[in-house]
């Protein structure tokens, strides 16, 4: 989950980095007033988007006084940042910027380690930077057990070349993002520009923190860091209820058993659609093994109630779970369904297979369920499922 600036920046502030006042505005008129309430002569307006480049789009600008920053605001909630309406701006301090560095610490998968990164050139040509002369951005990897501690904040610091004067304090203040990075579960903290003001001080002006949700559980705090305004309605539904559901923009809904048979269940539905106008896997739907009645009709639920699905998939591959349990669970889903006056009006092709497959399609057989069809392979129902989600359209 990736954080906004201003969640970022109370982050820092709740672990000591130095950071700047600010507060979050929806309106022009808010932004006035969180204007007025702050200290100094210039403030800040910035859009809360998530993507980079705020700068460049526009969506950073000094104001001088409350009028200007609701005039700034308003421009700046006007404007769309990398397909991102912004909706608030964060109002702050006006800082008196010396120096603009770089610092980030993130989980380097290639090389099953973290990373830190530094350099005395931050500020917005970074990405341009690290391209053209990756030698001024230095790369530390950083151990996960002793993380940055002192001595690896100075290895940091003297690899990036940061003037004596500066060293001890930013030597300081990345051991105290480190510490927002492992106790919060983050997999990423950059701070661009970390600066030196006008008298010297270090401080994190720009944050972008993404926290790793599979942690969530340790963080009962974290839950309401998530924007519910931006989540897929559909999505936050089925997270309700416990299902692994992800939001796709096709016609044909997948319901599989098992991450990897779902995946390649979306592949084949994609190919054969090809044949059929273009109709694609509206949605990633795991049900898991031992997928109950409930379940079944649970993600049934959610995939009708997506108005663009025109046609619904199920493929199941019967193991510890046998296929006639599965077809039972159909069956029962069905009658759930009904009785939540949700009734299935949409067709439906099932296939079968694995342990228990004949019973489990002789289940489906003799209940004659309305708009149920079964084929048997998986080719040969996926292209059904997709030739039905084209009529349908
Ligand atoms: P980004 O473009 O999305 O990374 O947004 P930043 O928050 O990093 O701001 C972009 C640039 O605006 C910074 O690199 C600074 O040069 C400038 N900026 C941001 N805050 C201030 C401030 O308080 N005072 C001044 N003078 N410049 C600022
Ligand atoms: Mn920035």
């Amino acid at each position: 989950m990736d954080l906004y600036e201003y969640q970022a920046r109370d982050l820092f502030a709740a672990h000591g980095v130095p950071v700047l006042d600010a507060v979050v505005a929806d309106t022009p008129e808010q932004a006035a007033e969180a204007a007025s309430k702050l200290e100094g002569s210039v403030v800040v307006v910035k859009a809360q988007v998530k993507a980079g480049g705020r700068g460049k789009a526009g969506g950073v600008k000094l104001a001088k006084s409350p009028e200007e920053a609701a005039e700034r605001a308003k421009d700046i909630l006007a404007l769309t940042i990398k397909d991102l309406p912004v909706r608030r701006v964060m109002v702050t301090q006006g800082a008196d910027i010396a120096e603009e560095y770089y610092f980030s610490v993130l989980l380097d998968r290639a090389n099953r380690t973290y990373l830190a990164m530094a350099s005395r050139e931050g500020g917005m040509e970074i990405e341009e930077l690290a391209v053209e002369r990756p030698e001024a951005l230095a790369r530390i990897p950083v151990d996960a057990i002793t993380g940055i501690d002192a001595a690896k904040a100075q290895e940091i610091v003297d690899a990036a070349g940061f003037a004596e004067d500066v060293k001890p304090q930013i030597i300081e203040v990345i051991q105290k993002l480190w510490t927002v990075f492992k106790s919060e579960d983050a997999t990423l903290v950059e701070v661009n520009p970390l600066i030196k003001s006008g008298d010297g001080k270090i401080i994190a002006l720009d944050g972008k923190v993404s926290l790793d949700e599979n942690a969530g559980f340790r963080h009962p705090g974290h839950e309401e860091l998530a924007d519910k305004a931006a989540a897929d309605p559909l999505e936050a539904k089925a997270k309700e209820k416990n299902l692994n559901y992800v939001k796709l923009d096709g016609n044909v809904g997948i319901i599989g058993n098992g991450a990897g048979l779902v995946m390649s269940t979306l592949d084949v539905v994609a190919y054969a659609g090809e044949n059929f106008g273009g109709s694609k896997p509206a949605n990633f739907l795991d049900i898991g093994g031992g997928a109950s009645a409930e379940v079944m009709a649970n993600g049934l639920e959610i995939i009708l109630s997506d108005p663009q699905v025109k046609s619904v998939f199920v493929n199941v591959f019967g193991g510890i779970t046998a296929c006639d349990a599965v077809a039972n669970g159909i069956v029962q889903a069905f009658a759930l369904l009904e009785s939540r006056g949700e009734a299935v009006t949409r067709p439906l092709v099932v296939r079968l297979d694995g342990n228990n497959a004949e019973l489990g399609r002789k289940i489906l057989t003799d209940a004659k369920l309305a708009g149920l069809e079964q084929v048997d392979t998986m080719d040969g129902a996926a292209s059904r499922a997709a030739e039905l989600a084209a009529k349908g359209a």
